[in-house]
């Protein structure tokens, strides 16, 4: 069985890993590749955004390629935002930014607080900036192709990670917690039961988006947490980081799940046991120290190292102790730069004696 994938960052290395496992052949596609696949291939992709070349042109007419429903929607925050209202999905407060648009009336519109998102191509917080009242800032050159959106006040981030078979049976993993630091995913957490009160609302609310683009294969929600409700931060249409943890403590990962339901295989709900932590090797070099740690599971992504780019991650997976998650985070050879996160996720994990 063959799956084309277009894109070839880390998502579609480990696309490509999770297909090897279960004999499906995981061709990666560069954006200006110029042989398509053969015509009976399911095409899917890593990522949301590409440019428009002769080649994906060519690809998105190919009898193979899969959500162009959800491929022409969602990468557009204008016409996600839209599509959230219009479904009756609840979402930070937004308008659309033109060139005629001043701070002034984004701060009668939208509050004191607001952050004004590229409508297209942002990642990990890139494409965004904040606008407090009383401080004028210079808008960036791209404030005519935006969003504005309310800065929301939220207790947490989570996220749910879905998949949609071509006959509208869905599984879902229970809700992650993640942490940002600057907009950048750092950890994310999965305990059994934290979020249990809303789960049968965020699976519900995922549907939905999944169901009405007539979607196939996995879909990531980012929501808020305020007063105890969901508040949807932003979808894709893809296999997500907060989704990493999965490769560790589930039978089945997001990869290999997007991979079963790009290709008409059984999907069956993943097992999901335990507590489990993804940690995000941000803008760092190789460091073999991480291997010493028996529990940690590293995925390196073989990338040139920059100042904050993902190189790689660790997954931690523990069946009944989220102490011993904490004591592993405690040992981590990580930057200080990192400590936020870290003083954050052992809050989490052991509220009351580890940080002390
Ligand atoms: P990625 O694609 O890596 O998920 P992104 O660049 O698309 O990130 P967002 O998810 O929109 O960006 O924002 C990144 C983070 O910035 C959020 O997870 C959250 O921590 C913070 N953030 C974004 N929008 C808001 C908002 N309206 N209110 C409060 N915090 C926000
Ligand atoms: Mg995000």
């Amino acid at each position: 069985m063959k799956v084309a994938v277009l894109g070839e960052g880390q998502l579609g290395m480990m696309l490509k890993q999770a297909g090897q496992r279960i004999g499906i052949d995981v061709h990666l596609l560069n954006v200006d590749k110029n042989r398509l696949p053969e015509v009976d291939i399911p095409i899917t992709a890593e990522r949301e955004h590409w440019p428009l070349t002769s080649f994906t042109e060519a690809l998105q007419r190919h009898p193979g390629w899969l959500n162009s429903a959800a491929f022409s929607t969602l990468p557009d925050r204008r016409q996600q935002k839209a599509l959230l209202d219009k479904l009756g999905l609840p979402t930070a407060p937004w308008r659309v930014v033109g060139a005629d648009v001043t701070q002034k009336d984004l701060h009668q519109q939208l509050g004191p607080d607001v952050f004004l998102k590229r409508a297209r191509g942002g990642y990990d917080g890139h494409g965004q900036q904040r606008l407090k009242e009383g401080f004028l800032a210079d808008f960036p050159s791209w404030t005519d192709n935006a969003i504005a959106e309310q800065a929301i006040r939220f207790e947490t981030e989570v996220s749910i990670i879905g998949a949609r078979g071509g006959d509208n049976h869905t599984v879902y993993y229970r809700l992650t917690e993640n942490r940002h630091d600057d907009g950048v995913l750092t950890i994310s957490l999965s305990r059994p039961d934290r979020w249990d009160a809303l789960q049968a609302k965020a699976e519900q609310m995922l549907q939905q988006v999944m169901q009405h683009l007539d979607y196939v294969g996995v879909m990531a929600m980012e929501c808020f947490v305020v007063d105890g409700e969901l508040l949807i931060n932003e979808i894709a249409p893809r296999v997500h980081n907060s989704g990493h943890w999965t490769q560790a403590g589930a039978s089945i990962s997001q990869f290999e799940l997007h991979l079963r339901a790009v290709c008409g295989l059984p999907l069956p709900q993943p097992e999901q046991f335990g507590f489990s932590m993804m940690i995000n090797l941000l803008g760092l070099s190789y460091n073999s120290g991480w291997l010493r740690q028996g529990a940690a599971q590293l995925h390196w992504y073989g990338k040139i190292v920059q100042p904050g780019r993902k190189m790689g991650h660790l997954n931690f997976y523990h069946p009944t102790s989220p102490t011993q998650l904490a004591e592993w985070l405690i040992q981590l050879e990580a930057p200080s730069v990192f400590e936020s996160s870290r003083i954050w996720a052992l809050s989490q994990l052991c509220p009351t004696d580890v940080t002390n």
